[in-house]
Formats: C-alpha cells, sequence, structure tokens
C-alpha cells in the first residue's frame, strides 16, 4: 500500500515538470492589477490578512461569517474534530523525528505538547472528562495509523515541513496572504531552479469539501509566490475515509487561484468598508458569532454555547 501511495499518489519516479522563468513574477503582476482597487479602497494603515479560511468563507459560506470573525465578535475555542486533527498534525510533526515510537505514543506525545502550548486546546482538554479525553486520543490514534500505513516512512531526505508558515505581502504590503500547508516533501532542483519539486500534501478529518481543493490551490499559489517555483502536486487526505484526491500543478491551475484571491480581496473590503454582506446560512451558522441573532442563521434554536469559532483566528 505504501509503494502505492508512493507511486500514485506522491508522483514516485514521475518526472516533475518545468516552469517557465518569470512564473512568479508574472503572477504577483496579475494579482497586484486586479487588487489594485480593492488595495485603494481598503485605505493608508490597514492590511488585509487573506488565509484559506477567509477565502472559503468569502466564496463558499457567508461573507458575514467574515466580517463577524474580521471584527472579532467570536471566541475561538476548539471542537472534538478540529482538536482530533490539531494532535494527528502535532503527532505527524513529531513522527518525522522519532519514527520508532508508536502511534497511541505519538498521539500522547502530541496531547502533551499542545496542552502545554496552547491554551485554548489546553481550555478545551480541560472540559473534557477521562472518556472524553480517551476517545479524543482513540480518533488522533486511528487516524494517525491510517496515515502510517498508507504512507511511507517520511524520509529526511525528504525535507519534510510540517506546518510551514508562508506570508507574501502585496500592493504595498496592504494584502497580505498568509498559508501553513499542513505538509510539504521535496526541496529545490539546484540545477534546474524552475523544475518543480516540492509536494503538498493536506491532512483533513471530517467530511470531503470541494473547497478543500482550492485550499491547496492557495497553498500552491502561495508557495510560487514565495520560492519562485510552485510545487509540483498537491494531494488533499481524507484521515477519516481514507482517500487522496491528487491535483498536478499547472500554471491554468495557478492563474484561476489568483483570480479567486483576488475577488476575495474584492468581497473583503467591500465588506469591511460598510457593504451589508451577503449572507448563507449551512452548517458553517453553528460556529458563527451571530448565530443567535442573524436572521438568515440556521443554528438560532442550538444553544448559545456553540455560537463561538471553532475555526482559529487568522
Ligand atoms: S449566522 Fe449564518 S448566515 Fe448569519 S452571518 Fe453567520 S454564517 Fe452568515
Amino acid at each position: 500500500m505504501q509503494e502505492r501511495t508512493r507511486l500514485d499518489v506522491m508522483g514516485g519516479a514521475a518526472e516533475r515538470p518545468l516552469f517557465r522563468e518569470g512564473l512568479a513574477e508574472d503572477l504577483r503582476a496579475e494579482l497586484e492589477r486586479r487588487m489594485a482597487p480593492a488595495a485603494d479602497a481598503l485605505g493608508e494603515g490597514r492590511t488585509l490578512w487573506l488565509t484559506k479560511a477567509k477565502l472559503t468563507n468569502l466564496h463558499q459560506r457567508c461573507e458575514g461569517l467574515f466580517l463577524a470573525n474580521e471584527l472579532d465578535e467570536g471566541v475561538f475555542t476548539y471542537g472534538f474534530q478540529l482538536a482530533v486533527g490539531s494532535v494527528v498534525h502535532k503527532a505527524v510533526e513529531i513522527g518525522v523525528y522519532a519514527g520508532d515510537m508508536t502511534e497511541a505514543e505519538l498521539a500522547d506525545r502530541a496531547l502533551e505538547r499542545l496542552e502545554s502550548g496552547d491554551d485554548a486546546f489546553a481550555s478545551y482538554l480541560g472540559l473534557l472528562d477521562p472518556v472524553e479525553r480517551a476517545e479524543l486520543l482513540g480518533e488522533a490514534t486511528r487516524q494517525l495509523s491510517w496515515f502510517r500505513v498508507t504512507f511511507p516512512p517520511l524520509e529526511r531526505s525528504w525535507n519534510p515541513v510540517v506546518e510551514w508558515p508562508l506570508r507574501v505581502a502585496l500592493a504595498g504590503d496592504r494584502i497580505v496572504l498568509s498559508a501553513r500547508p499542513d505538509l510539504v516533501l521535496g526541496g529545490v532542483d539546484r540545477d534546474q531552479p524552475m523544475r518543480a519539486r516540492r509536494l503538498v500534501i493536506e491532512l483533513k478529518g471530517g467530511q470531503e469539501r470541494p473547497e478543500q481543493e482550492d485550499d491547496v490551490r492557495f497553498y500552491a499559489l502561495v508557495m510560487a509566490l514565495c520560492h519562485g517555483v510552485p510545487p509540483f502536486r498537491l494531494v488533499n487526505v481524507n484521515l477519516q475515509a481514507g482517500t487522496a484526491r491528487v491535483q498536478e500543478v499547472t500554471e491554468d491551475l495557478l492563474r484561476s487561484a489568483v483570480r479567486r484571491v483576488a475577488e476575495a480581496a474584492t468581497k473583503a473590503v467591500d465588506v469591511l468598508n460598510g457593504r451589508p454582506p451577503q449572507l448563507r446560512g449551512g452548517p458553517w451558522c453553528r460556529w458563527c458569532p451571530r448565530s443567535q441573532t442573524c436572521t438568515a442563521s440556521t443554528a438560532r434554536e442550538e444553544s448559545v454555547e456553540s455560537a463561538v469559532r471553532t475555526e482559529p483566528p487568522a
């Protein structure tokens, strides 16, 4: 299974694409041209940060949710899925350097690290009884086991980087793109710098959603702008369902990401400058700070305790 994953999902020995010189400069120029009206409308002294979650809120969910989060109306708190995801991510990170630990040991160690280093996580953990804590560890261990059975061991020569923080400032620093891919493998081709050698792997629990493919396309764009060359391939791994979705990175893919980012910047600045947000109720109302007061909310009858943000702030 690991060999099949290495070949079919991770790209194995397939030839890596060679992108043209100047691609990153062209992408930046197109982005800045498309975002210029939004950057101007933002005005002096204000900076708009765009992340994958904000892009999803603006395009696929609800502008009201974007605005409420932007105005810091909610209090961030963990939910079960997010807590499991955090433990798995941290365990994968630890596992890169401690490959001889079992999945249960890795999950345990990851939970301890998060508890001591993340106040919101520690608060969430403090609310769990011993059975709920065991369920959290059990689900994280199960997802981690699937990952380790399916994916080959991450060799250090592959340069694995977990949760790589990447930022690109555009339009005179008024708009910043911020990304943090779960796992990046591969490095730079010193002889052919435009030969793409990096692979992005995004680990998810929960339901598969189409916007998850947009998330990794956003990562590819940010990496292209940061490094001058994009990754060669994007993989969305669903740890719960045990599936992997693969996208090859092309210039067309990067340009579609440019358009999506620019349109999001326009929407974001419009609502921040006072245009009433277009409300779109959906499952996301459950974690919207306005869920109990918004006329379009689908979660008004649910308890007030659930009306808190369950996505990390940018
Ligand atoms: S409650 Fe739902 S519809 Fe209303 S602003 Fe929040 S996400 Fe949008």
